[in-house]
């Protein structure tokens, strides 16, 4: 039995080290063909933005040295525990994003994901999180995009981290008005009015996997739903994080 299983299983790989031959994986940074057996070519792969310095212990953002909370999570405390984005959200990252989301290339995230639980595979394990979910988007978006782009990524963390993937906990009911003149108390409730429960909310600490984190009023939302709901905690990783604060130092 064992052995079948292994036989499968280098079949697969084989299987998929030949499809890389015929049919190679793009690199989401320079579009080339990479090379076999890898998603992305090692020098693209040195020139990601990776945060190295310290960072906000709620949001996961760049701050000074010293800092323990930005200026924006002093201000507007979140609902959501704590979590962080792995890339800065620079013009490399743009480009690879945007052709991930807009473009169709969805093997883009699955790059990005496997680099992103790479980075954050211990502090997973610091969080004892039990379950993995995605952000969700209007149906509307999934009918015009073909996949929720979040979703790409939390299945393949979830892959990688043996944990239970659930895409069907939460659901994004009515598209959010645009957010960006809102205060972010009324950006809160426009988005937590937009999302709720397909499935009984996870009775574990749970991860939530977005794209990009900006203000963190999304995932805020989500947390929301999920904490009303009976999920004890709510972490979140994303592939990016801005820079810059809202809050001035
Ligand atoms: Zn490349
Ligand atoms: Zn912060």
């Amino acid at each position: 039995m064992q052995k079948t299983e292994g036989k499968e299983k280098s079949g697969r790989r084989l299987g998929s080290l030949c499809l890389d031959l015929l049919f190679p994986r793009r690199c989401p940074v320079c579009h080339a063909p990479a090379p076999p057996g890898l998603g992305i070519c090692p020098e693209c792969r040195g020139r990601l933005p990776r945060i190295r310095t310290a960072r906000c212990h709620v949001c996961g953002k760049p701050v000074q040295d010293g800092e323990r909370i930005c200026p924006d999570c002093r201000k507007n405390p979140h609902v959501f525990t704590r979590g962080k984005g792995v890339f800065l959200y620079d013009e490399t990252m743009r480009s690879a994003m945007s052709y991930f989301k807009y473009k169709g290339r969805r093997e883009y995230g699955e790059v990005l994901a496997e680099e992103v639980f790479q980075e954050a595979e211990s502090s997973l394990l610091d969080w004892g999180v039990r379950a993995v979910l995605p952000v969700p988007i209007h149906k509307k978006r999934l009918r015009e995009r073909g996949y929720n782009q979040a979703e790409v990524l939390s299945a393949k963390i979830a892959e990688l981290s043996g944990l239970m993937h659930l895409p069907k906990v939460l659901l994004r009911t009515k598209k959010t008005p645009p957010l960006k003149e809102l205060t972010p108390e009324k950006r809160r409730e426009a988005l937590a009015a937009a999302m709720e429960l397909g499935e009984p909310a996870p009775k574990v600490p749970v991860l939530l996997v977005d794209d990009i984190y900006t203000t963190g009023a999304t995932l805020d939302a989500a947390a929301a739903v999920l904490l009303t709901g009976g999920t004890p905690a709510v972490f979140f990783l994303t592939v990016c994080i801005g820079g810059g604060f809202m809050v001035q130092y």
